[in-house]
């Protein structure tokens, strides 16, 4: 049995879309772009949909649009992908690191209101693993201390808390369609917002500071080359027509783990609200207080089975240290769920064969 640790699902259907537009001729800035940005728009309830070429340029487009810079303070959780904080710095702006709750691993609104000062302008919040965010707490803290959000959804498309689509919460949020994600298109991301103004900003600064209306060689601000070409659009249009399949399929597929990893004790499986849909990213379990996830991962490699601990803080990353100095001890459940917690092998088409496997694996490597 080989089983991968993630898998896209690519039918003939997404073969034939990107075909059909390297045969069209038009290989960017066209019809593709503004389809797939019709969908995400249309099906998550905003006004505007930007579509760009990773997840890592929506953030960066969307801190950009908001003018942070030098001197302004970022709350951000540590616990999450690299891209998040590295928005941020990419404008010399302070990301803030906020711990997590114990049972969802997002952010933490209480450490979130701790955290902020004076020169807190925003928050970047990110629906961890699919789940989403704590939005009511959020946005309170937001409201009160007059902060924006960016709302790094990449790993939760599809999303719902107290059943409002993730995307519309926030003054922008950003997906991603990296080849792990629910849908992909190799590399992409989408920027939604209802905002008019940040909107225009990200459609030139994605599009090398262009003005909406202008010449070709005319540029209004300093701006990059951002832009989703047509294949990839093509591709991420066809999957996101099969989008609430997938999110079924996930579901399932989660349930089996779920059901499988009952009795045993010193594992937890995936905690989920009730007032939310998670939009099953990864499923990560996490192991009692006292043990180590490396053993285990290391063992599971030995049976042929990936899995990888996720995440690593960001707070403890090396380039962090250097710009910060060592923060280790400063976000205690952070540190605490973060050598506990390994990603199974997770994809739509997983099978009940596979699922066993994979358990009987976890079980049967208790260390
Ligand atoms: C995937 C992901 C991103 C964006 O990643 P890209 O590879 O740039 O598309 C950003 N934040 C989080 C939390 C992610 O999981």
């Amino acid at each position: 049995m080989n089983i991968p640790m993630s898998l896209p699902e690519i039918n003939d259907a997404d073969v034939q879309a990107v075909v059909e537009v390297i045969r069209s001729g038009r290989l960017a800035l066209g019809p593709q772009t503004e389809a797939f940005e019709a969908l995400h728009k249309d099906y998550i309830g905003v006004k505007h949909a930007i579509a760009v070429n990773s997840g890592t340029s929506a953030l960066h487009l969307l801190v950009r649009s908001l003018g942070l810079g030098p001197g302004d303070e970022v709350l951000v959780p540590s616990f999450t992908f690299a891209a998040s904080v590295n928005a941020i710095l990419f404008e010399r702006a302070t990301p803030v690191f906020v711990d997590i709750e114990p049972d969802t691993y997002n952010l933490d609104p209480d450490d979130l209101e701790r955290k902020v000062t004076p020169h807190t302008k925003a928050i970047m919040a990110v629906d961890v693993f699919g789940h989403p965010a704590e939005w009511d707490a959020i946005l309170a803290v937001a409201n009160r201390h007059h902060l924006h959000i960016i709302d790094d959804s990449c790993e939760a498309l599809g999303a719902e808390y107290k059943g409002r689509k993730l995307g519309q919460f926030g003054d922008a949020a950003a997906f991603a369609f990296y080849p792990n994600k629910q849908i992909t298109v190799g590399e992409g991301g989408m920027i939604v917002t209802n905002d008019d103004e940040i909107a225009a900003l990200c459609r030139s600064m994605r599009n090398q500071g262009r003005p909406e209306m202008g010449a070709w060689l005319e540029h209004a601000r300093l701006g990059y080359n951002y832009r989703l070409d047509e294949m990839s659009a093509a591709l991420g249009a066809s999957q996101f027509r099969r989008l609430e399949g997938f999110l079924q399929k996930r579901e399932r597929v989660a349930q089996m783990y779920t059901e499988r990893l009952q009795g045993l004790f010193w594992v937890r499986p995936p905690v989920v609200k009730s007032h939310v849909r998670i939009s099953w990213f990864v499923y990560v379990i996490t192991l009692a207080k006292g043990m180590h996830r490396n053993p285990l991962i290391e063992h599971l490699q030995t049976l042929h089975i990936p899995a990888r601990g996720y995440f690593s803080p960001i707070h403890t990353q090396p380039y962090i240290r250097e710009l910060f100095g060592d923060l280790s001890g400063t976000l205690p459940v952070t540190e605490s769920i973060a050598d506990r917690t390994i990603a199974l092998p997770f994809h739509n088409n997983l099978s009940a064969a596979e699922v066993d496997a994979v358990v009987e694996a976890v079980t049967a490597t208790r260390v």
